[in-house]
C-alpha cells in the first residue's frame, strides 16, 4: 500500500473505522501499542501523538521518557476479528525523541538504519520467513500448558489434524488483512503448524512477522487453543524455527540471482554468505536470543547445530533451496520466533554487506548431513558449532563490534546486559530433571 493521509481519512470514513492502534515493537521483540479514537487521526498522523516510554523495558533514549509516535501511513490495516461497527485498524510507528531525532531503542528504526546503509550500494534486500508453531489447549482456568491430544505429523489431514480448523480461520484473516499465503500445514510434532507467507520488502516482512504472530495468537484464543512460538516447548519433540529466506535486488532485479553457476547464484550471493557465516556467532544471539532457543538447536530435530552451508542437504545452517532464476535467494535455518524480527534482519543485512564489501568467500558446501559425520571429520573440514546456549551466544556478541554498531551501542549494550541477566538467573534454577536425577541417587 500507498496512502496518502486523504486516503486515510477517507478509509476510516468508509470502513466505519471507530479506534486505531499505533503500535511498535520493544527491543525484545514484544509488540506493544496505544490506542486512539478517530477523533484523535490527525494529531496521530502529525507525528503529535505521545507516550510515557519509562515503563517499557530498556526503551527510552539518554534518560528522556516522553517519545513521540511516527506512524507509517503504507501499515493501516483493519482488525477482521473486531467488531465491524466502529472497526479497529491499526497504523505500525516509528518512535522518535522530542527534539524529533529517531529514537535509539526503535528496533525499526534499527533496520532502517541498514536497510538505508545497502541503499547506498544499491541493494534492498527481500525477505521470507516460515514460521512454525504449537496449538496447545488451555487449562480450565483458560491459562495456557504443553499438552495437546492430537497425535499429528507432518503433512497430516484430519481427522487427525486437529488443527485444521483454526489453522484455515488464521490463513483467511491474514488473507483479509493483505497477506499472500504461499502454504499451511501440519508439522512435524503433535500439535505443531506452519504457515507460510510470501516474501517482502525487508521491512515489510518485519512489520508482518509482527502482525503474523498477533494474528496466529488471537485466532487460536477464539478456537479455545493457545498458540506459542516458544522455540522448544516440549522437549521429545522438534522446535520450532523461524527460517528466513534473503535475496538482494538492485533496479528490481535479483542479483543473487547467476543462472551459470552451479547453484544458481552469484558471487554477491556466496559473499553475503561469508559475512554471515563471519558473524553468525555474535547474529545467533539475536535471533535465537532466549535460554529455550538452544534446546531446540540440538542434534536430530532438522534444526542447524553447525555452521555450514549446503545446495544439496536439508538441514546445514544455510541452505541454497533448488529454485533457480528470479527466486535464487538463500536460506537461514537457525532463526527462531524468539527473535525481534527487525533486530535479526539487521544484523543479518548487516553481515551478508560486510561478506560483499570485503568479498569474503564462504568454506566449501557441505553435501553430506553434517550432523552424521564423526567430531573428527567434522574438525578436519573446519566446522565449527553455534553457540551450545544463551550465555556462549551473549559473549560472541560482546566480542563482535561490527554486529554491535549495526544495532548501535545503547540497544547493543541493554540486550547484552538483559541476556547475560537471563541467562544467569535460569543456571541458578534448580530443575525438574535435577530433581528426578539425582534426588534419590545422591
Ligand atoms: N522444526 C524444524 C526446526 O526447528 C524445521 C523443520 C522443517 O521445516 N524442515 O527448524
Ligand atoms: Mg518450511
Ligand atoms: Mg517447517
Ligand atoms: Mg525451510
Amino acid at each position: 500500500h500507498n496512502y496518502t493521509r486523504k486516503e486515510i481519512m477517507e478509509l476510516v470514513e468508509d470502513e466505519d473505522v471507530g479506534f486505531i492502534r499505533l503500535q511498535f515493537t520493544d527491543i525484545y521483540g514484544t509488540m506493544k501499542n496505544m490506542a486512539v479514537t478517530v477523533s484523535q487521526l490527525k494529531k496521530a498522523m502529525d507525528n503529535k501523538c505521545m507516550f510515557d516510554a519509562s515503563p517499557i523495558r530498556d526503551f527510552p533514549g539518554a534518560g528522556e521518557s516522553d517519545l513521540y509516535l511516527y506512524p507509517d501511513l503504507n501499515t493501516f490495516e483493519i482488525f477482521p476479528w473486531r467488531p465491524q461497527q466502529g472497526k479497529v485498524a491499526r497504523l505500525i510507528c516509528d518512535i522518535h525523541c522530542s527534539d524529533g531525532t529517531p529514537c535509539e531503542s526503535d528496533p525499526r528504526q534499527v533496520l532502517k538504519k541498514v536497510l538505508s546503509e545497502a541503499a547506498e550500494m544499491g541493494y534492498t534486500m527481500k525477505a521470507g520467513p516460515e514460521c512454525e508453531f504449537f496449538l496447545f489447549h488451555t487449562d480450565e482456568d483458560g491459562l495456557p500448558t504443553t499438552l495437546t491430544h492430537e497425535q499429528g505429523g507432518y503433512f497430516d489431514v484430519g481427522p487427525l489434524d486437529f488443527g485444521e480448523n483454526a489453522r484455515r480461520d488464521m490463513v483467511l484473516t491474514l488473507e483479509e488483512m493483505g497477506f499472500v499465503i504461499e502454504s499451511s500445514y501440519h508439522e512435524n510434532a503433535p500439535a505443531q503448524h506452519e504457515i507460510d507467507f510470501q516474501f517482502d520488502e525487508a521491512l515489510t516482512t518485519a512489520d508482518n512477522i509482527m502482525t503474523f504472530r498477533m494474528v496466529v495468537k488471537t485466532i487460536a484464543k477464539r478456537h479455545g487453543l493457545h498458540a506459542t512460538f516458544m522455540p522448544k516447548p516440549r522437549t521429545e519433540t522438534a522446535g520450532s524455527g523461524m527460517h528466513l529466506n534473503l535475496s538482494l535486488h538492485r533496479d528490481g532485479k535479483n542479483i543473487f540471482r547467476d543462472d551459470s553457476d552451479k547453484n544458481g547464484i552469484s558471487r554477491e550471493a556466496y559473499y553475503f554468505m561469508g559475512g554471515l557465516l563471519k558473524h553468525m556467532q555474535a547474529i545467533t544471539c539475536i535471533t535465537n536470543p532466549t535460554v529455550n532457543s538452544y534446546k531446540r538447536l540440538v542434534p536430530g530435530f532438522e534444526a542447524p547445530v553447525y555452521r555450514g552451508w549446503s545446495a544439496s542437504t536439508r538441514s546445514p545452517l544455510l541452505r541454497i533451496p533448488p529454485v533457480r532464476g528470479e527466486h535464487a535467494r538463500i536460506e537461514l535455518r537457525s532463526p527462531d520466533s524468539s527473535a525481534n524480527p527487525y533486530l535479526a534482519l539487521a544484523v543479518l543485512l548487516s553481515a551478508g554487506l560486510d561478506g560483499i564489501r570485503g568479498q569474503i568467500l564462504p568454506p566449501e558446501g557441505i553435501d553430506k548431513n553434517i550432523q552424521a559425520m564423526t567430531d573428527a571429520e567434522r574438525s578436519a573440514l573446519q566446522i565449527e558449532k553455534l553457540p551450545a546456549n544463551l550465555g556462549e551466544a551473549v559473549r560472541e556478541l560482546e566480542q563482535d563490534s561490527y554486529i554491535q554498531a549495526a544495532l548501535g551501542k545503547k540497544l547493543a549494550s541493554d540486550i547484552i546486559a538483559a541476556r547475560k541477566q537471563e541467562y544467569k538467573e535460569y543456571c541458578l534454577q534448580v530443575t525438574d530433571w535435577e530433581i528426578a536425577n539425582y534426588l534419590y541417587k545422591v
